[in-house]
């Protein structure tokens, strides 16, 4: 089996162009972390940063996307956890104790 897995990970690969970072192209140096708009498009549903991979983002812009968005999160500008997973499951079971 691992044999198997090994195999499927060695047949993944990169297809198309590289995605160019959307802060290098509107040449923004500063992420506001104001902006909730902007930042929102960097986090999934959950809440969670986005990584590099996916939006494209080079490193530099990714360390100051990241700053900002844990900065809106500490003043409550987003959210740590969505709403709708903080509801669901875990948080249930903590309160049958
Ligand atoms: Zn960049």
């Amino acid at each position: 089996m691992p044999r198997m897995r090994r195999k499927k990970k060695k047949s993944r690969k990169f297809v198309g162009r590289k995605k160019p970072c959307k802060f290098c192209i509107t040449k923004i140096h500063v992420v506001d972390y104001k902006n909730t708009d902007l930042l929102l498009r960097f986090v999934n549903d959950r809440g969670k940063i986005a990584p590099r991979r996916i939006t494209g983002t080079c490193a530099q812009h990714q360390r100051i996307l990241v700053r900002a968005i844990k900065r809106a999160r500490y003043i409550a500008l987003l959210p740590f956890v969505r709403e709708q997973y903080r509801q669901s499951g875990d948080v249930k079971r903590w309160k049958s104790y």
